[in-house]
């Protein structure tokens, strides 16, 4: 969508004096003043003492990006001096100055290093703005590719495939485009991490209505990129891709797929690119006698919509991300509300969690051109580091919970929060019970604006902090031995969040499956590929999920972009087939290992779903986040094994993967 239109243009130039006034004073400065200087070349509006600090988070981040005060009103005055004079005659390229990105960037970061003004410089998408996804011929080679999943990690992939020039076919076991953002569908759904950043690079939105959107502004905005993408042309809905075996000589994949009908057919590919996610195939404990209860029982990212809570008695098990959101928007529903927690979740204060993009923000976005990118670049550079450095374990720090200095700084801050909360509602009685006794950072965080405290401390609401004992067919009795009668049970247990490509059964080369060379502990050279695996790549696959920092889209347009160019490498060198050696594979999970070793989630005391069921940390992605793109953006050659084409392979038939008798 490009940035710039002849409204846009019309809309600033008849811009008055009070909009333009009013307007500054409601914008994130940081970004406005790199985004101007790009415009107008004005060295003014990046003069040293404008410059924001690092954005090191431990609290809830410094407004301004910590600018002073004095600052901030001179950014203020400048800003708009800047606006008056060039309203009326934008020249709206970036190009426009030379150098005046990289300067921009500069300002905005506080001189980072080269890597990072590299990646920024990416995630500003420039380049990208109008480039259209076309795909380009594959020399006379029929080559394609299997992508699995049209969420993120899907759309990420084809846009990039394309740009590559690789014929793909998508398989969504979906009825529609959006993986997590499709399925989940529960009352209060939305992001809880800024969505200026949590978008792609190359399908940016400059005017999403609120920081944190609420779930059908994500899964429009997923659509939207796959209509423009005409991704939906090339997928093939309701179809579950079901196993994968690689066939060696050939040196392809054999996807099996389960269609519509119910029926499975196999067809032959020659590369995988899994975008299935890990966040989707729901966790229902065993409880006992689950199955005997008469009342309504789903999980949190199966919604059942027909049923009706209005003066229901309604339990919630679980604490964690989803029922932090649907625990507050059901509420004032129920006629009864029970909370089991068996953990209780760090909150990060963050009062404009449901707020609205304040008007004079969306007034500027609206009508500079590209500031709607610096605006996504300064939350993308904000998140980069976030909270991250309060994730190291400093040893010679003694504390029973926290884990450094840092750490008891944010332990401090939202135990503050929390106290305030309670006091304010009388309620003290439940601040033992509401702190968690691990430290923060090593569980996902809860972004917090006081709802969640009010949910809990409402007259029909109950927070039974102790485990679940078993189901009977008129409630749940918990662990204590107090039975809770019931008549709807929302599971928000979470999901198989370390099984990556379960249940797709996958055989690499010999017949060996991926579930026998993981041996219950799933490792992936940069968090994508694994020897003995040729040619397949998981996006978002084992250790590449930033907890702290950073975001999931970001990730995957890592991985996304780094299969399509390992892809087309192979394609334009004549090879059949890429895998990781052995040893480049073994040195990256130990140094994965080392350093997950240093950060709270490592930790033996804390339990975490980060963890994978022998207890070694699968998820986390221990490194900043940025440091994903370097590993990312280029195919370091010595650490794959290429295979030759044989002489008479069997090509791939020309529409889709060829049908495989079976
Ligand atoms: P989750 O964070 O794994 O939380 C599951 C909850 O269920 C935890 O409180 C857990 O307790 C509890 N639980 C599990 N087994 C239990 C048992 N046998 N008895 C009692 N309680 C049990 O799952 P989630 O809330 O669905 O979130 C998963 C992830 O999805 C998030 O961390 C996030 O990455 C993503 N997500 C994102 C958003 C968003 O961006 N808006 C929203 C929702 C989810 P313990 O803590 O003791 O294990």
């Amino acid at each position: 969508m490009p940035d710039t239109s002849l409204d846009q243009v019309l809309a600033m130039a008849d811009a008055t004096h009070e909009e333009i006034a009013a307007a500054v004073q409601q914008a994130e400065l940081p970004a406005l003043l790199a985004a101007l200087y790009v415009l107008t070349g004005d060295e003014t509006l990046i003069d040293e003492a404008l410059r924001p600090s690092t954005p090191v988070l431990v609290g809830p981040g410094a407004p301004q990006g910590g600018m002073a005060p004095a600052a901030v009103d001179q950014a203020r005055v400048i800003a708009a001096r800047v606006l008056e004079r060039h309203k009326a005659c934008w020249l709206a390229s970036p190009a426009a100055f030379p150098g005046s990105v990289r300067k921009a960037l500069q300002f905005m970061t506080c001189d980072a290093g080269s890597d990072i003004l590299a990646l920024l410089e990416r995630e500003l998408g420039l380049g990208a703005a109008e480039e259209p996804a076309v795909a380009r011929a594959v020399a006379n080679e029929p080559f394609r590719v299997a992508v699995i999943g049209t969420g993120f990690g899907g759309i990420a992939a084809s846009y990039n495939l394309s740009k590559a020039g690789i014929e793909h076919t998508v398989f969504e076991k979906n009825a529609e485009v959006g993986g997590v953002w499709w399925n989940n569908t529960y009352p209060g759904c939305r992001l809880d991490t800024p969505n200026y950043a949590y978008s792609l690079t190359f399908a940016q939105k400059k005017d999403w209505p609120q920081q944190f959107s609420q779930r059908d502004e994500i899964f429009n905005y997923l659509s939207s990129i796959a209509t423009s993408l005409q991704l939906r042309q090339r997928t093939r809905f309701q179809t579950e891709v079901v196993a994968l075996r690689f066939q060696e000589g050939a040196e392809v994949w054999h996807v099996t797929t389960r269609q519509p009908s119910g029926e499975e057919r196999t067809e032959v590919f020659n590369a995988v690119v899994g975008a299935a996610g890990h966040l989707n195939r729901p966790r229902i404990p065993d409880f006992p006698g689950r199955e005997r209860f008469r009342g309504r029982q789903f999980h949190s990212a199966e919604w059942d919509h027909h049923a009706d809570l209005k003066g229901q008695r309604v339990a919630v098990i679980g604490t964690g991300a989803s029922a932090f959101q649907i625990v507050p928007a059901i509420v004032g529903e129920v006629g009864e509300l029970k909370v089991f927690q068996r953990t209780a979740p760090w909150m990060l204060p963050t009062p404009t969690y449901h707020d609205d993009i304040k008007p004079g923000m969306m007034w500027l976005l609206r009508r500079v051109p590209y500031f709607g990118r610096w605006y996504r670049l300064w939350h993308f550079w904000v998140s980069d580091e976030g909270r991250f450095s309060a994730s190291e374990v400093d040893p010679a720090w003694k504390h029973p919970v926290s884990i450094s200095e840092k750490n008891e700084r944010l332990r401090q801050t939202c135990l503050d929060n929390l106290r305030a909360q309670l006091a304010q509602r009388g309620r003290l009685d439940l601040l033992p019970t509401m702190t968690p006794g691990y430290a923060p950072t090593a569980k996902r965080q809860m972004r917090d604006n006081g709802v969640w405290v009010a949910a809990l401390t409402q007259p029909h609401t109950t927070l039974v902090s102790c485990a679940v004992s078993h189901f009977e067919p008129d409630g749940v009795v918990d662990a204590n031995g107090r039975k809770h009668e019931l008549d709807v049970v929302i599971f928000a247990t979470g999901f198989y969040a370390s099984d990556y490509l379960d249940p797709i059964k996958t055989w690499g080369r010999g017949g060996v499956s991926l579930t026998q060379a993981w041996a219950g502990d799933p490792r992936a050279y940069l968090g994508l590929t694994v020897p003995g695996f040729p040619n397949l790549f998981i996006l978002n696959g084992p250790n590449s999920s930033t907890v702290v920092n950073g975001s999931a889209p970001y990730i995957l347009e890592c991985g996304a972009e780094y299969s399509a160019r390992a892809l087309r490498y192979l394609v334009d060198h004549g090879h059949a087939s890429l895998e990781c050696t052995e040893d480049a594979y073994q040195d990256y999970v130990r140094r994965v290992d080392q350093e997950n070793a240093r950060r709270s989630w490592g930790q033996p005391q804390f339990a975490t779903w980060y963890k994978g069921k022998n207890g070694r940390v699968v998820v986390a992605f221990p490194f900043p986040a940025h440091q994903y793109w370097v590993q990312t953006s280029r195919l370091v050659t010595e650490h794959y094994r290429f295979t030759a084409k044989p002489a008479t392979a069997a090509a791939p038939a020309r529409e889709t993967g060829s049908l495989v008798a079976s």
